[in-house]
């Protein structure tokens, strides 16, 4: 089921990811694992267009600190 605002799961559960700044050391290890290039340096951290994000998920298994997880 998809709308404008959001993607969502067969279960309900958001697809889309996003980064904790106040977590993220912005080591910049989630921007080259995701396969759609979505994910930019923004002030020494690093953020989702989440307008675009597929929920692969990769991101979030890359992220050293735990700083991504679905919104
Ligand atoms: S979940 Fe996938 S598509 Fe979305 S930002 Fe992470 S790696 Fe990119
Ligand atoms: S992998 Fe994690 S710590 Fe590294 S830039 Fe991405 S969100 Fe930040």
């Amino acid at each position: 089921m998809v709308n404008k605002m959001n993607i969502v799961g067969r279960r309900g559960k958001s697809m889309i990811y996003k980064i904790d700044v106040d977590i993220c050391v912005g080591c910049g290890a989630c921007a080259t694992s995701c396969p759609i290039s979505i994910i930019e340096q923004k002030g020494g951290k690093y953020i989702i267009n989440s307008s675009g994000c597929k929920g692969c998920g990769v991101c979030e298994s890359t992220c050293p600190v735990s700083a991504i997880s679905k919104d």
